[in-house]
């Protein structure tokens, strides 16, 4: 769990953002850089700054996406016109970005925006690529995002996991909650050949990079299991993380707007469809006393806001 047991080779910086952007992986190597993941759209100038300042002069020539989520391409277009970079996508991702497939993407579906780009070439299983000056190996890692990439670096025993893994879990199925494939299964698999990686540590797509793998691979198929064996739990916890989501991104909300928004955003009228059937003042109100007793938010003057740690 602490951070000093984690070293990484001098030419790779992360930025650790949190949960509305992911992190951001600086590769660097002599004059050029290879950056993987861009964050929200709404953070893009911050985005933009980080990199910049890892970059200290340095050209960034290729930016790579480990999946298509709002969260991890929503800098992409900012970058691009910033750097002039060209933009590598997971191959699965090369029709839905053509055709700017706003559901698909999981952006009007979510009510989550990112800005239109276009990607320069798409990478698949097995492709090998370059990124700060080290061999990686593009590894299928499907489950959260049945199209997702995972990049694995041999030599270094280094894994860039995106959503695949967490230190504490991994992304929202989503191909299970909404029923348009097994997610927890590719997930499963997933998981099983991250197992068998020789690793000594893993950048995932939020939080620090972690070394005791082992254990968050424990955690990860404990997760599985859990969310295998109960679909309602399953549905409640993709509903909290999707609406504090977008709470991160609009601050606050009106208590008393919080049922009409609810049946407003298609992911969370088909949620309530598949799974819960309630009316949603009952949904609304589950919600908040649900995310109330964890901490996640706070009910103030009539406004659901994020909890903020003091
Ligand atoms: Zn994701």
């Amino acid at each position: 769990m602490s951070r000093a047991q984690v070293e990484l080779p001098p030419q790779i910086q992360v930025f650790e953002r949190g949960w509305l952007s992911s992190n951001n992986i600086l590769l660097r190597q002599g004059a050029l850089a290879t950056l993987v993941d861009s964050g929200y759209v709404s953070h893009a100038a911050q985005t933009l700054q980080l990199v910049r300042s890892g970059l200290d002069g340095r050209r960034l020539q290729t930016l790579v996406n480990t999946h298509c989520h709002s969260d991890h391409m929503g800098g992409n277009a900012r970058l691009v016109r910033e750097f002039g970079c060209t933009v590598v996508v997971p191959q699965g991702y090369a029709q839905i970005l053509h055709e700017w497939d706003e559901q698909a993407l999981l952006l009007s579906s979510a009510n989550q925006r990112a800005d239109r780009f276009q990607p320069d070439a798409c990478i698949g299983p097995g492709d090998e690529l370059e990124m700060g000056g080290l061999a990686w190996r593009t590894l299928a890692a499907p489950g959260h995002d049945m199209h997702a990439l995972m990049f694995y670096c041999a030599e270094r025993r280094l894994l860039i996991s995106g959503d695949a893994l967490w230190n504490d879990g991994f992304g929202i199925q989503f191909a299970t909650v909404l029923g348009t494939a097994d997610a927890l299964a590719a997930t499963r698999a997933t998981l099983d050949a991250i197992a068998r990686l020789d690793l000594q540590t893993v950048i995932p797509g939020h939080g620090p990079p972690f070394a005791d793998v082992d254990a968050a691979l424990a955690r990860a198929f404990a997760r599985a299991d859990m969310l295998a064996e109960d679909a309602e739990r399953m549905a409640r916890s993709a509903l909290r993380a999707l609406f504090v989501f977008n709470l991160l991104e609009f601050r606050s909300l009106r208590r008393d707007d919080l049922p009409a928004y609810l049946a407003g955003v298609p992911i969370f009228r088909l949620l309530n469809d598949r799974y819960f059937r309630r009316s949603y003042d009952d949904l609304a109100a589950g919600l908040v006393r649900d995310l109330v007793r964890g901490g996640a938010i706070t009910v103030d003057g009539g406004l659901v806001a994020i909890a903020r740690a003091s």
